[in-house]
């Protein structure tokens, strides 16, 4: 006889819902029998890769039978060297979501609870469950994160929060004097996780580095990573910086080379292609213009933005909105799981694929 064996999962698993990606261009394409598929669904950069990490990855190729530097020596001195923050602060991760994993695993548990906004990044949630703690969701402010309100939601049970900014799918984020008076009101003991994924795309002056609080907040930790504005996403490559003793639990938990070779390489390469990284923001600044203006002339309002996305507001459903526009040939992001139903995420792409979603969105919604 069989056992249900969903059943003997830990009971924060069973409460579990997967993560949802963006639908792959492969897969519409086969389901379609199309071709010319824009993605514009998982907040990538839409350049091509920086030559000097594609160089470095034909370089680290040679390697491959070998397993990758355990402690990623090169990285995180170069890392280090840029951040101006020392070595034994630094952990990497395959992927930041990695990261935010490690923390969960090192400072969560049963009994335990973790703080973070309705609206916010899919992950909290599962990493929080996954160890069999209780997620405290804090309901929004103008879909923004209410820290206030997630300040007061602390218990004697809270060991962790998880504050994105900016926050994805929103794209809102919080000025430095209100993390500074989060920060302040937070007991020391709670681990305050502020995940910068999208770091360098962000404009706006009142924007705070939170690497420069970390020596004020020894509970600080934040989080970066290579896969949106330095174009890695496939190579899963992110890092935690935060004070030693918090990167030391860190280390004990994760896998011994959960770093792989290539990632490695092609990050430390990447690092040094400024003109890679400006390209990026600038195409991600204009971008975000003429996707707002395009909605401006749709009549379509939407959420401010930070980041290399926009949330915006469809005024009807937006799965079926998805769906419709999967048919043009336009992969975007509904957010209905994320308590979003009537708003669509679209990722900045490039001038001809924000065009085509433009196009695409104008014919479904007049249809
Ligand atoms: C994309 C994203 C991440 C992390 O992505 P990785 O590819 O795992 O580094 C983390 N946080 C937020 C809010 C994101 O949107």
């Amino acid at each position: 006889m069989s056992c249900d064996f969903l059943a003997l999962a830990q009971p924060g698993v069973q409460k579990l819902s997967p993560y949802q990606p963006g639908k792959p261009v492969e897969e519409l394409e086969r389901e379609l029998g199309i071709r010319g598929i824009v993605k514009l669904a998982s907040n990538e950069n839409p350049l091509p890769p920086s030559r000097r990490a594609l160089a470095a990855i034909a370089d680290a190729g040679a390697q491959l039978a070998r397993y990758p530097d355990g402690s990623g020596f090169r990285l995180k001195n170069a890392l280090a060297a840029r951040l101006g923050v020392d070595v034994a602060q630094l952990t990497l991760g395959n992927g930041s979501n990695d990261v935010l994993e490690l923390l969960a695993r090192a400072y969560l548990g049963r009994d335990a609870e973790c703080v973070f906004s309705a609206h916010a990044f899919a992950v909290y949630p599962l990493v929080t469950l996954a160890t069999g703690a209780t997620p405290v969701v804090v309901p929004a402010r103008d879909w923004g994160h209410d820290l206030v309100a997630m300040a007061a939601a602390v218990t004697p049970r809270t060991r962790v929060m998880f504050v994105a900014n900016p926050n994805n799918p929103t794209g809102t984020w919080i000025t430095r004097a209100d993390l500074e008076q989060l920060l302040d009101t937070v007991p020391g003991d709670v681990i305050v996780v502020l995940d910068e994924a999208y770091f360098e795309y962000v404009q706006e002056d009142d924007y705070p580095d939170g690497t420069t609080l970390l020596s004020a907040y020894p509970n600080l930790v934040v989080t970066r990573t290579f896969s949106k504005a330095w174009g890695l996403a496939a190579l899963r490559i992110g890092y935690g910086i935060s004070n030693p003793q918090i990167a030391d639990a860190l280390n004990r938990v994760r896998q011994p080379f959960n770093a792989n070779a290539l990632a490695l390489a092609a990050a430390e390469a990447v690092l040094d292609d400024h003109e890679f990284l400006e390209q990026s923001i600038r195409v991600n600044r204009e971008g975000l213009q003429q996707l707002q203006a395009g909605c401006r002339e749709l009549g379509l309002d939407w959420v401010p933005t930070a980041g290399n996305f926009l949330a915006v507001h469809v005024g009807r459903e937006g799965v079926p909105l998805y769906q419709q526009l999967l048919h043009e040939g336009v992969i975007v992001r509904p957010v209905a799981n994320y308590g979003m139903p009537d708003h669509l995420r679209v990722t900045v792409g490039t001038e001809s694929e924000n065009r085509r979603f433009l196009q695409a969105l104008q014919k479904v919604l007049s249809a």
